[in-house]
């Protein structure tokens, strides 16, 4: 992969189709700094993205209340000091407006839209193994052709609309949270509902209730939610900010899961009822994610300790709620705290003290269909202007489940992974040559402040691309052992938490997509520091576990 390596390359024998030395499927934010790492190689790249723009979740998800829960100066990418003197956040919570403007600013600063080609789904990717490359087919029937295919899709980018009778009788609007349109949407004096209350829910609701006539809010799981605290960045602490960055990222480098927050040293049963107290007001005053990823260490493995924290967020709940019997079905009770992704919130609770409101509990009355004006459940009939479907992701491998991607011997990737992921530190895939999967299952990016471990998977995929090119090197494949043996410690990792008692995204599990009912795990729990660790050794080792050929 070289000028020379480019003429070298077999797939330029094969015809019409467009040649790359690397394609990439997704220009969010992943895609578009790997785009801009690889031009820097000399290698000729193209990106395809379905959407009209770049920003991937920060481009479909333009729902109502949609914002950041990591701290913006946090999620912004570190890669260039100029591009974080130039960029200044408003709020310490962005929401999603301003995140697209500023991934709108990075793709103009760096050049990038040149080779991304835009309005572009790819349909599948198909390996040559004479060719040694990949075949890549968009839906519109055009296609290329690379050495290396890198996927760039994002953990939760397959919306998954619920499998509620009759769905599509509805003759109101209807939006999918992930698939918003564009244009503003008026809820003003309208009787709207909301289905799904996980952190997408949590932040529509809020929002919502502000101008609906009437929200009627549909609720199967009821999450733990915790205060946000947002605020506006004052003019003296964005000075203090861009002064401190190199510490601000320092801080996200050495914690867990890329976020400014660390665990507390301390086990949650080891200090006095009224030290954990005081601990837990403390964080639940905080903004961001401290009460989640800052609390007592012992949270997410050990059951006593995790009942006291979610003891202490019910009283919250039970606080916060007027009503006693409403504020008894928002508390959940089939999980502890923490153990499913933690929303934030702002006033969330305070929601169901208006009068406009209603919380209506589907284990009480389940849905039993969608009408042409409503939604009918085994106890009501309730009618509306507009439906809200907030009801989540075909998470992590659902991305990759919606394209037709075929390896060696005509393998195809849903059927490998029918029982789970399995993979090579979450970038390769055992028969998958040259396919790099950036933030994909099984990789630190998926359990993390996703940005900070974006720019680690992209770096490193990079050195490996330069290696590849300064050493002619054609085929990149992972050993099966070093695979097992990477899955295998992505399980014995996960086994102690409390995580995997759980139904939820983390675990595979999606009642609305058939195959997705078997808990598995999707992420990578062993954190950060210890997979960028990992994944250095590998490098320094000579790509150790993988077959350079
Ligand atoms: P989610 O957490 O999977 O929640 C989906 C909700 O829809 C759940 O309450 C689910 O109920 C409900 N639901 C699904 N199908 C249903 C059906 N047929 N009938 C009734 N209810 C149904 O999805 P999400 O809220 O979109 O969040 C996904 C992830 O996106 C989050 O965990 C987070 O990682 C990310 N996110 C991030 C931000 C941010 O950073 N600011 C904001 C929003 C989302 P059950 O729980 O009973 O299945």
């Amino acid at each position: 992969m070289s000028a020379k390596s480019q003429q070298d390359n077999p797939a330029a024998d094969a015809g019409p189709a467009k040649q790359f030395d690397v394609i990439i499927i997704g220009a969010g934010m992943s895609g578009m700094y790997q785009l801009h790492r690889l031009r820097e190689l000399g290698l000729s790249v193209r990106v395809f993205e379905a959407g009209d723009g770049v920003g991937g979740t920060w481009y479909w998800n333009r729902y109502p209340g949609a914002r950041f829960d990591s701290e913006s100066y946090s999620y912004g990418y570190s890669f260039s000091e100029e591009l974080l003197q130039e960029w200044e956040w408003s709020e310490h919570f962005s929401a999603q407006p301003e995140t697209l403007r500023y991934l709108n600013f990075v793709a103009d600063k760096f050049d990038l839209r040149r080779n991304i080609q835009f309005g572009s789904r790819v349909k599948s990717a198909t390996y040559d193994e004479a060719g040694i490359c990949w075949n890549v087919e968009l839906e519109d029937g055009d296609n290329a052709r690379a050495r290396f295919l890198i996927t760039a899709v994002g953990p939760l980018s397959a919306p998954t609309m619920p499998n509620i009778k009759a769905r599509d009788s509805f003759r109101g609007e209807s939006f999918h949270t992930g698939t918003w349109p564009h244009e503003p949407v008026d809820f003003t004096g309208k009787r709207v509902a909301v289905i799904g209350t996980g952190a997408t829910g949590v932040q529509t609701i809020q929002e919502v209730a502000k101008t609906a006539g009437h929200l009627t809010v549909f609720q199967r799981s009821p999450n733990y939610c915790a205060p946000l605290h947002n605020s506006p960045i004052e003019a003296a602490s964005q000075r203090e900010i861009k002064a401190s960055y190199p510490q601000i990222f320092a801080k996200c480098r050495a914690s867990h899961g890329g976020f400014i927050h660390k665990a507390d040293h301390r086990g949650a049963l080891e200090v006095s009822p009224e030290e954990r107290e005081a601990f837990l007001e403390k964080l639940y005053g905080e903004p961001g994610f401290g009460i989640w990823i800052g609390n007592f260490r012992d949270m997410f493995t050990d059951q006593k300790a995790n009942d006291a924290v979610s003891e202490f967020i019910i009283k919250k709940i039970r606080a916060r709620v007027k009503n006693p019997k409403v504020a008894e079905k928002l508390i959940p009770r089939d999980h502890g705290f923490g153990t499913r992704r933690v929303p934030l919130e702002t006033n969330y609770y305070e929601v169901y003290n208006q009068d406009n409101v209603l919380l209506v509990d589907l284990n009480e009355a389940p849905i039993q269909r969608i009408t042409p004006t409503g939604i009918e459940t085994s106890a009501a009939v309730h009618e509306f202007d507009i439906i809200i479907h907030a009801t989540g992701f075909d998470a992590v491998t659902g991305s990759f489940d919606r394209i037709d991607i075929r390896g060696e011997a005509g393998q195809k990737l849903k059927d490998k992974w029918a029982d789970g992921p399995r993979t090579y530190l979450g970038l390769q895939i055992g028969g998958f040559p040259n396919l790099l999967t950036l933030v994909g299952p099984h990789n630190a990016a998926t359990f993390c402040n996703i940005p900070r471990c974006i720019e680690q998977n992209v770096e490193w995929v990079t050195d490996l691309l330069r290696h590849v090119r300064d050493n002619d090197i054609k085929r990149v494949a992972p050993t099966l052992e070093a695979e097992d043996a990477w899955t295998e410690h992505v399980y014995q990792t996960a086994a102690a938490l409390l995580f995997t008692k759980v139904d939820s995204w983390f675990m595979g599990i999606n009642p609305n997509v058939p195959g997705k009912d078997k808990r598995t795990f999707l992420l990578y729990a062993g954190g950060a520091p210890a997979y960028r660790e990992k994944c250095d050794e590998v490098a320094a080792n000579g790509y150790e576990g993988f077959l350079l050929q």
